[in-house]
């Protein structure tokens, strides 16, 4: 099972992450990333792949 980690000091909420994988990334009203699925189901691990990717700061880590 994949785990998705979120460096909070580097996370700037530019919300990349929440646009590319919803059901995964949201941001709150105070701009904090909330991560709903912290482990991923299956269907959702290629969206957090491009949200790891595509994270400006690098904030994301997917862990096997
Ligand atoms: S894409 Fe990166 S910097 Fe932007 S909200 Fe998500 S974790 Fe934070």
């Amino acid at each position: 099972m994949s785990r998705v980690q979120v460096d909070r000091d580097r996370c700037v909420g530019s919300g990349v992450c929440e646009s590319l994988a919803p059901e995964v990334f949201e941001l709150d009203d105070d701009g904090v990333l909330v991560v709903h699925r912290s482990e991923p189901d299956a269907g959702q691990l290629d969206a957090v792949h491009d949200a790891v990717q595509q994270c400006p700061t690098r904030a994301l880590a997917l862990a096997e």
